[in-house]
């Protein structure tokens, strides 16, 4: 059997946690540069699916496989709040292998790459939530990776940061030729960002339908392109959840 060319392949995967199942029956491929984005009611295991893509968890049964080295990004940035800014993407790099002498030289080129030069030598507490994730970005990027897991990594965020990072995240994913796989249960940021949105179902997370979304890029998140596909989304993800909820009546 020949192995398709692609970033991550999810067969048949179930999850359960005990007597509850959160995953049935999930089978989805990312392709080598795609843009996934997973959208589907809260609970329906999407951070599940997340962690176990990472290799954080194992499937009850089922397989999945991942050809490239990944990330996870958390909602939270999760950086070391005792290092500096470049400190925490210099230790990104030391992780990699990267030459001493070379770490300080990158890690100006992540910092600029998301707009921060200068910012290297504060603490995250010193930085806005926007800039603590574009921080988290950067040091994603200096572990080299292939494979981008992003588990609603910009929720917390104003609408206008969100904004600026949905266009650095496109910049970097397509200069760098990534695989991303992006949680969300914002339709409109879905769409914004997606080759392909898969929409899973209420818990068992399962695959309801997909969209591909061919509009140009980069899109801007309130343009009818956006909207038009955002409606027919949320409809069927409306439909899904209220079919769920005649389930458990
Ligand atoms: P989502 O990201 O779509 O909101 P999650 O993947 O976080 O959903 O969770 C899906 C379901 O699995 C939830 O009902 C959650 O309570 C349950 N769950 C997640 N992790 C565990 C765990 N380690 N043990 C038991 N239940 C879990």
């Amino acid at each position: 059997m020949t192995t398709a060319h692609s970033g991550v392949s999810i067969r048949k995967v179930r999850k359960a946690y005990g007597n509850v199942e959160v995953i049935r029956e999930l089978s989805v491929d990312v392709h080598e540069g795609e843009f996934m984005v997973f959208v589907g009611p809260s609970g329906c295991g999407k951070s599940t699916l997340l962690n176990l893509i990472a290799g954080l968890d194992r499937p009850t049964s089922g397989r999945v496989t991942s050809e490239g080295r990944t990330t996870l990004m958390f909602q939270e940035s999760a950086l070391f709040p005792w290092l500096t800014v470049g400190a925490n993407i210099s230790l990104a790099l030391k992780l990699r292998g990267v030459p001493r002498s070379d770490r300080p030289g990158q890690v100006r080129a992540l910092l600029s790459s998301v707009q921060l030069e200068g910012f290297g030598d504060r603490l995250p507490h010193e930085l806005s939530g926007g800039m603590r994730q574009r921080v988290a970005i950067a040091r994603a990027f200096a572990q080299d990776v292939e494979v981008l897991l992003m588990d609603e990594p910009f929720g917390a965020l104003d609408a206008m940061t969100r904004d600026l990072l949905h266009d650095e995240l496109e910049r970097l994913w397509l200069d760098r030729g990534l695989s991303v796989v992006f949680v969300t249960h914002n339709v409109r940021e879905a769409v914004r960002l997606a080759d392909r949105v898969v929409l899973l179902s209420s818990r068992p997370g399962r695959v309801v339908e997909e969209f591909h979304v061919a509009a140009d890029r980069p899109r801007r998140i309130e343009s009818p392109e956006v909207s038009g596909l955002a409606g027919t989304i949320t409809a069927s993800l409306r439909q899904e959840v209220s079919r769920h909820a005649a389930d458990v009546v």
